[in-house]
């Protein structure tokens, strides 16, 4: 297949190029080098054992924050492609988006925020922008991956401006009211259509939401009636699959339409003139205001099922137990861990934001059960 010309206001090629400078690379774009060196980082395999909603131990079928990634990846890439876009920049940034996700999904992040609370606080966002900076250690001559500046302000999707002022470059667009890519922008939305889309059938697999509960929802009522009367005869799995199938197919071609007419009505020449407008990729009013609408039901019924709080309740006990533990006693750190790091509080918080939710239960047990070593 022929190379797709990149529209004028795509990221070609990395602007701003990285904080370490290196060789460009051969017979792969930098966009790419990127994607492959996050693939082969020990945070994006750790990503496999990562509590999306459902904690890793209840069910194999359940997506993990690996398979989410890789979803993302993928409904950003064809928005990207259809946009005339860097699919390979929509890529980096997708697969890296969640790198710095705790163990045990938001109820984790809450936990060591607060435990973190007195030490500058804990967000996933900056966390895994951390991660591509500092903390992994695969490269003799940096720390980190040295990602390309257009990936680390795709990864960097919001930040406080207390933060930004400490982050460089990278952080500038926060202070100065600026956008980041389109490509970034895309990844940020196709997050969204992912998570909104996969909880739908992880809600139904779990039976902790059912279709019957989901018909209150426009956007599904819709996609749902719609796939009955095509297959009247059609067995609930495959309704299901169907109905979520069509509603990703719904978001992502509203996306473009509304995004295509933002484009045509800013008419940026460069990526430049995308940073100085506001957002242009972005659902139809109508769009999303459904998408709203099932936002909310999932909130209500799924993240906050007392199933769900139940599991959240213990993953911050345990986030909690931890956090104190090692505080109490850094000795009780293995010494291999991040050596460089002096700051104490900080050091604690990468150690447990890296763990996988079945690390944080045995390393817990560990430390609290007389009879485990
Ligand atoms: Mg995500």
């Amino acid at each position: 297949m022929p190379e797709l010309q990149l529209a004028p206001y795509a990221v070609s090629n990395s602007a701003y190029g990285r904080r370490f400078s290196e060789p460009a690379p051969s017979g792969r774009s930098e966009f790419q080098r990127d994607r492959d060196r996050i693939i082969h980082s020990g945070a994006f395999r750790r990503l496999e054992y990562k509590t999306q909603v459902f904690v890793n131990h209840e069910g194999d079928l359940f997506r993990t924050r690996l398979t989410h990634s890789i979803e993302v990846a993928q409904i950003g890439r064809s928005i990207a492609r259809r946009l005339a876009l860097n699919e390979d920049l929509v890529e980096a940034i997708s697969l890296a988006h969640d790198l710095g996700h705790t163990p045990f999904g938001h109820a984790g992040q809450e936990a060591l925020n607060a435990c973190m609370k007195d030490y500058g606080g804990f967000e996933h966002n900056l966390q895994s922008l951390r991660v591509v900076d500092v903390l992994e250690e695969r490269y003799a001559a940096f720390d980190g991956l040295n990602l390309c500046f257009e990936t680390r302000e795709g990864i960097l999707k919001h930040c406080s401006l207390e933060d930004a002022a400490q982050l460089g470059a990278v952080g500038e667009r926060f202070l100065q009211n600026r956008r980041p890519s389109l490509e970034a922008q895309i990844a940020n939305l196709a997050d969204e259509i992912a998570y909104n889309n996969h909880d739908v059938d992880d809600g139904l697999r779990s039976g902790l939401i059912t279709l019957e509960q989901l018909s209150s929802v426009r956007l599904v009522a819709r996609h749902l009636d719609e796939v009955r009367s095509l297959y009247p005869n059609l067995a609930e799995r495959r309704v299901v699959h169907e109905t979520v199938r069509h509603m990703i197919g719904t978001l992502v071609t509203d996306l473009i339409a509304q995004t295509e007419h933002n484009i045509r009505t800013h008419a940026p020449q460069s990526v430049d003139d995308v940073r100085a407008v506001p957002p242009l990729v972005a659902f139809s009013a109508e769009m999303h205001e459904l998408n709203r609408e099932l936002k909310a039901f999932l909130r209500t019924h799924l993240y906050r099922h007392y199933r769900v709080m139940r599991m959240s309740a213990k993953s911050q006990r345990i986030i909690g137990d931890l956090f104190k533990a090692f505080m109490e006693d850094p000795r009780l750190l293995p010494p291999q861990f991040m050596p460089q790091e002096t700051n104490t509080s900080r050091l604690v918080a990468d150690y447990i934001a890296g763990m996988t939710d079945r690390y944080a239960v045995r390393e817990h047990r560990r430390l609290f059960a007389v009879d485990e070593d």
